[in-house]
């Protein structure tokens, strides 16, 4: 595996190896690695010819401090197994790499209500960042197709949004949410979580699909009421929000009208840990 930092690196490793038509699959990722990166990976692996792997935690797209300082760095750790598990080029760049003052980024799209409900609301400009970065690296490596995973549901649509509006040549894959063995979404942060955090996790995806057996029998509103209800007889469990949307359009639902497009979404604290998760209603 080629390991780089700067643009220059990659550029000329990439004009070499994807020469003659040769197809580039694209991972991005902020690190900490887990199996639901790596499902990514090894579905860009099997579609690909080439398949770049980059850990960039981005600044712009953490509106609180705090939580980037926090959030987990592992480097080495990360390159070992990227290359364990075949991954052509490791991008590994630092913030002036990325960002080199006195240079904008900003995307010049607009997102409609992709980037102001639910998440957007909650963290006011994460989405911006997170199509800055998105589409600065979809610049340096140009990819054929790009990776990204479900459970992160609005940036899917946010990044789908984006690639429309701007007319990129990738194209996204979108992959489904990998499972710990109790049905917790596998994510970064839950290596923060404290033994008794972790033991109550599960609780999220267990509501979820409660709520899936429940759809379309009660009305949209009683079942928000009810899950975030279920939820909360769990002292250590809080939810920001809880949502049913269209997934396409992330308007919120009021009927079953349209129960095959439906979705819930829902992010929930343990202690100062913010957990998101999604499930799709109606299969
Ligand atoms: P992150 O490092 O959290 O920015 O995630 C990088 C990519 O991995 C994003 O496309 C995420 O949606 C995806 N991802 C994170 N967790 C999972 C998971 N449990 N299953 C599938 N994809 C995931």
């Amino acid at each position: 595996m080629n390991q780089f930092s700067t643009i220059r690196e990659i550029q000329e490793c990439l004009a070499i190896m994807a020469g003659e038509g040769r197809s580039i699959g694209f991972v991005p990722t902020m690190g900490a690695l887990h199996q639901g990166h790596i499902s990514l990976l090894m579905r860009s692996r099997m579609e690909n010819d080439i398949t770049v792997c980059s850990i960039f935690v981005n600044p712009t797209q953490f509106n609180n401090p705090a939580d980037l300082k926090k959030y987990p760095r592992s480097l080495t750790q990360d390159a070992k197994l990227l290359m364990e598990c075949g991954c052509d080029i490791l991008f590994a760049p630092d913030v002036p790499e990325i960002y080199p003052e006195g240079e904008s980024h900003e995307v010049d799209v607009d997102f409609g209500i992709l980037d102001k409900v639910m998440e957007g609301k909650f963290r006011p400009g994460h989405f911006r960042g997170v199509a800055m970065v998105v589409n600065r690296l979809f610049t340096i490596v140009n990819p054929t197709r790009a990776y990204f995973g479900k459970k992160d549901f609005q940036q899917l649509a946010v990044i789908l949004h984006m690639v429309n509006a701007l007319k990129l040549p990738v194209k996204i894959i979108a992959c489904e949410t990998v499972r710990e063995a109790d049905g917790l979404a596998m994510s970064s942060r839950n290596m923060r979580l404290t033994i008794a955090e972790r033991n109550l996790a599960p609780v999220i995806y267990q509501v979820l699909l409660k709520m899936r057996e429940r759809s379309g029998k009660i009305p949209v509103r009683e079942l928000k009421e009810w899950a975030i209800k279920k939820i909360h007889e769990h002292p250590g469990l809080r939810v920001e929000y809880l949502e049913i949307c269209d997934k396409a359009s992330l308007f919120p639902m009021g009927n079953w009208f349209q129960r095959k497009r439906s979705m819930a979404l829902i992010a929930v604290f343990l202690g100062d840990i913010r957990l998101i998760d999604n499930i799709e209603l109606f299969l």
